[in-house]
């Protein structure tokens, strides 16, 4: 079987390694002229961790979170999450890693694998014979099956499920990777910064570097301004970051698709189910798609049906992470002072059992009732 991946960010990259582990041929097609160790941090947190090393994959280069504090702007502790707890009765860190290194580790682990640059996936068909890939220069890809790997403005999806524009959420964020040293930044350090519309993340990548990213509702201004007055540690990041260094972005996800199958084609990761950054999960839920899609396409008799049954396994706990990461960002987001006194309090005082219960079932793969296929 011979499948032609479009895209080659975490999501196609970590399918093209799973897939040849499968023993299926894999073709990557990748828009941009070149891979480019680009980008800032990324958490990977213990399931996708786990789908990795299921394939082989180890995140040596990245950094095992030990601490995760919730704060209020000014640096006092609102509660400190039961992340480490929670990793280590399962036995598998969660971790952050700067993405140019973890897109590194996966190249690495797809050897050979075949990637197209420059090849802008256009429009796909098929038949009884195959599928096949027009790229926007003329050339024509055929293969067995087509997995759009294509991201948030998968043109594929597009093909699969119409023009839709992704939902605004309504913030812009800064991101930035630099090297940082404070005595609040021990090693494994997340603090969550919590303001009033606003937010900041400071997170130890190791080796002297943090990864840090901030948001803002209505329009990004200068972040300087923006976070004068919060605790020490922010500001200093902040000021000890040169602008170029810099990346921003819109909030964005979309409504979870009923279906995302058609034929020989499916999608995977942001193309099928981009969702906001709240509980960090994005890129792992398209490292989980990948290893599902492989797992349930290796010695398929039909691969159409294989693809469905993929999409069965993989509806039901995408769609839940788009919905909570889009509830929670609405809370953590809070602007007015009475509704960010609220989410204060009640971080501050939820009880520890439901506080552990709602990070576990997230950070477990293959997650409870994977294995059943959710049809609706
Ligand atoms: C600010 C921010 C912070 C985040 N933090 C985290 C985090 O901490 N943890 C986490 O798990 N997730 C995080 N995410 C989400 C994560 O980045 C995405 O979910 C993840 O990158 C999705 O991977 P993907 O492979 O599906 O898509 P992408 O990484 O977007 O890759 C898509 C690839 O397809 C290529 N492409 C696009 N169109 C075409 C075409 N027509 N033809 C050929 N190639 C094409 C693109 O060039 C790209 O290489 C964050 C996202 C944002 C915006």
């Amino acid at each position: 079987m011979k499948a032609l991946v479009v895209g080659a960010g975490i999501g196609g990259l970590t399918a093209a390694v799973a897939l040849r582990r499968a023993g299926i041929e894999v073709e990557l097609y990748e828009r941009a002229p070149q891979l480019r160790a680009a980008g800032t941090g990324l958490s990977i947190m213990s399931n996708a961790v786990a789908a990795l090393r299921s394939c082989d994959v180890d995140l040596d280069g990245g950094q095992s979170i030990e601490t995760f504090e919730l704060l209020t702007s000014t640096g006092r502790p609102i509660r400190t999450v039961p992340l480490k707890e929670i990793t280590d009765r399962l036995g598998v860190p969660s971790v952050c890693i700067h993405r140019a290194e973890l897109q590194q580790e996966l190249l690495l682990a797809a050897g050979d694998c075949p990637i197209m640059l420059g090849a802008n996936a256009f429009r796909y068909g098929y038949d009884k014979r195959g599928v096949r890939l027009w790229l926007a220069d003329g050339r024509v890809a055929r293969g067995d099956v087509l997995i759009g790997a294509d991201g948030l403005h998968s043109a594929v999806r597009r093909q699969l499920a119409g023009p839709q524009a992704p939902r605004e959420a309504g913030y812009g964020c800064w991101l930035a990777v630099i090297p940082f040293r404070h005595d609040r930044v021990t090693p494994g350090y997340v603090g969550h910064y919590w303001g009033r519309g606003k937010r900041f993340g400071l997170i130890d990548l190791g080796g002297g570097r943090v990864y840090w990213w901030g948001t803002r509702n209505g329009g990004l201004d200068d972040p300087l301004r923006s976070y004068r007055g919060w605790a020490e540690e922010v500001q200093a990041a902040v000021a000890a970051t040169p602008p170029e260094a810099i990346t921003t972005v819109s909030a964005m996800d979309r409504p979870p698709l009923p279906s995302w199958g058609d034929g020989p084609v499916t999608l995977l990761g942001d193309a099928a189910h981009p969702m906001l950054t709240s509980l960090g999960q994005g890129a792992g839920m398209a490292i989980e798609d990948a290893v599902v899609l492989a797992r349930t396409l290796a010695g398929a008799a039909d691969p159409c049906q294989a693809l469905r049954s993929y999409e069965a396994q993989r509806r039901a706990r995408t769609r839940r992470m788009v919905r909570v990461s889009r509830l929670l960002s609405k809370v953590e987001q809070a602007s007015l002072p009475w509704t960010a006194a609220l989410r204060d309090a009640v971080f501050r005082w939820m009880p520890r059992p439901m506080l552990v219960r709602q990070n576990e079932s997230a950070l477990v793969f293959p997650s409870p009732g994977a294995h059943h296929a959710d049809t609706h």
